[in-house]
């Protein structure tokens, strides 16, 4: 049986398409079976996974509304060598049309329980929000993996999340727990990030993760080639840090 991550953070551009994408191709590189859930009206996931987007006739809004099965939605990433439930800019629509449905926040969890036994990792990419959309991840989800660059005001965002979390964890999905924090984009000379990461430690001990994500521009140009880095320049740090990333969840699991 699968299990699911919803990779998330409502502040925007941590890391957590970056890391989805990436951790994706890593964990399958490594043997894992893996579903990546684009879950961004962005669709960053999508495209950098090499699908094309705009050429997409259904996507996982078509899922969340129940006019499709998760068969004639999913795509393989040849890049990345795993699945995708990919996005179209459909998805914001979502939002409001699944207002009045009934078990609103539950669409994504139905959907993934018919194929988690296909898998061994789910991972859901999620929008720069605390929405509907993000609450059917936190709900879909066994975990949260949560990427987070080292700054002054990314511990209160943080606490906000925690927030959420418990209150996912009070009424939909009492299981749900924090599979780990992830230090992304972090730049050991900078004294600041140094003590942001202390004070995390501090506050959230074995649930850093020890594997940290340099800053590095491989990573960031990969996605414009649709490509994980793993493919891209897989001798690059950023590259080999989400290998390192995947030994750590192989091995805690
Ligand atoms: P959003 O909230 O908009 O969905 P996000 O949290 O998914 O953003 P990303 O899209 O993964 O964040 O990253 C934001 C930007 O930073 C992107 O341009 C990405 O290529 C770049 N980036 C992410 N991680 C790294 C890294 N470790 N080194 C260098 N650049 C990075
Ligand atoms: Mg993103």
């Amino acid at each position: 049986m699968a299990k699911t991550f919803a990779i998330t953070n409502q502040k925007g551009g941590v890391g957590k398409t970056t890391t989805a994408v990436n951790l994706a191709a890593s964990l399958s590189a490594s043997g894992a079976r893996v579903l990546l859930v684009d879950l961004d009206p962005q669709g960053n996931a999508t495209m950098g996974s090499g699908v094309n987007k705009r050429e997409l006739k259904k996507s996982i809004y078509h899922l969340l509304l129940g006019l499709e099965t998760i068969s004639s939605i999913k795509k393989y990433s040849q890049n990345g060598k795993f699945d995708i439930l990919p996005s179209h800019r459909d998805l914001a629509g979502a939002e409001i049309e699944l207002v009045d449905v009934v078990g609103r926040e539950i669409r994504l969890k139905s959907a993934l329980s018919e194929v988690a036994h296909e898998y061994d990792y789910m991972l859901i990419d999620c929008p720069p929000a605390l929405n509907l959309l993000a609450v059917n991840a936190l709900t879909a989800a066994d975990a949260v993996m949560i990427p987070m660059q080292c700054e002054y005001y990314a511990l209160e965002g943080v606490s906000d999340l925690v927030n959420t979390i418990k209150k996912i964890r009070g009424n939909l999905n009492p299981r749900l727990e924090i599979e780990g924090l992830l230090r992304t984009m972090f730049d050991p000379r900078s004294t600041l990030a140094q003590q942001v990461s202390e004070q995390l430690k501090n506050h959230f001990g074995n649930k850093v993760y020890d594997t940290v994500i340099p800053r590095n521009i491989r990573l960031a140009e990969a996605p414009s080639y649709g490509q994980p880095a793993l493919m891209y320049d897989p001798s690059s740090k950023g590259a080999q840090a989400y290998m390192a990333l995947a030994r750590e969840v192989l091995n805690k699991h």
